[in-house]
């Protein structure tokens, strides 16, 4: 049967968005004692949903619902989401410039405003890479409006070009993973840099990708080591390792996450980002059992009830 294509879109959207909120419980439990993650991945010991994920999930929840209502990105609407997903539950681990930008936006403060003077010029944080993967899935068969959407899902709280480019970067890697679906992961990771290069415009996080790339064979310390592992918190020092490493092991989630947490770094971040591009490649179906039952269940469409 086949579905509308709203639903089959959102369906997708769905398969990255279970990816970005393991990746993020995981990334964020694993975080403390990164170097001997390998060790300590063993999840079913935790009582089913009592894993918790942090700001990553709480806004890609944010974006996901405004796609489910609008099947598109319209800044107002988004800023009042993910503003209201704060208000509602503002104990994710935000960060403070973040905090700011969510509360001015709740007071009134159109989000231009707000998002435009935060750190003079805008934030180029990783915050709007981590939350974006969904997106891109959404818009798998459309690359052609992937970027504007990533963009406007960006820009109402990273207004920095770098903090847009790290979004777009995502959104494509993870379109291009979903629309690859069931080719062999080698052939998938050619296309998804293929696409990133064309689509992420000219930048600071793009040089880096394409420095990453070239380290297709190398270890990932040594990857991590020049261009970064997301410890700055910024869109440049995180996005073209993630996206390395979700290239890497597109074939496995387990894997492509304890590569990814190895390294250190913000590692929830880095885990939403790898999660959402290599989840929407697989459809979800190799997120490990005992991974998915621990996280916290995803309570959807809360926002919107709140304010009818
Ligand atoms: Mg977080």
């Amino acid at each position: 049967m086949n579905l509308p294509i709203a639903d089959e879109r959102l369906a997708r959207a769905k398969e990255s968005l279970e990816g970005l909120s393991v990746g993020d419980a995981v990334g964020e439990s694993l975080s403390y004692q990164f170097y001997r993650c390998r060790e300590i991945c063993d999840f079913s010991v935790f009582r089913p949903g009592t894993l918790r994920y942090t700001d990553d999930t709480e806004m890609a929840l944010a974006l996901f619902e405004t796609l489910g209502r609008l099947g598109g990105v319209d800044e107002d609407v988004v800023a009042w989401a993910y503003s209201t997903r704060y208000k509602m539950d503002p104990d994710r681990g935000y960060g403070k410039m973040a905090r700011h930008i969510l509360k001015e936006i709740g007071n009134g403060t159109p989000w231009r405003d707000a998002s435009k003077n935060a750190f003079g010029g805008g934030s180029f944080g990783n915050g709007a890479a981590m939350r974006v993967a969904p997106l891109g899935a959404y818009f798998a068969d459309d690359l052609s409006v992937l970027p504007a959407m990533a963009t406007k899902s960006a820009q109402v709280t990273h207004f920095h070009p770098e903090g847009i480019a790290g979004a777009i970067a995502v959104a494509v890697a993870a379109a291009v993973a979903s629309s690859q679906k069931r080719k062999p992961p080698s052939d998938a990771a050619k296309f998804i840099w293929d696409a990133v290069m064309d689509l992420t415009p000219e930048s600071e996080v793009r040089v880096r990708l394409a420095t990453a790339r070239g380290f297709l064979t190398a270890d990932v310390k040594q990857v991590a080591r020049e261009v970064g592992n997301g410890s700055e918190i910024s869109a440049q020092d995180t996005v073209p390792f993630c996206i390395w490493s979700a290239c890497q092991n597109l074939g496995c989630f387990r894997e492509a996450l304890l590569t990814t947490i190895e390294v250190g770094g913000d590692c929830d971040t880095n885990c939403a980002i790898v999660g959402g591009v290599v989840s929407a490649f697989s459809g979800g179906i190799d997120i490990p059992a005992d991974w998915h039952a621990a996280r916290e269940p995803l309570v959807l469409e809360s926002s919107w009830m709140m304010n009818g």
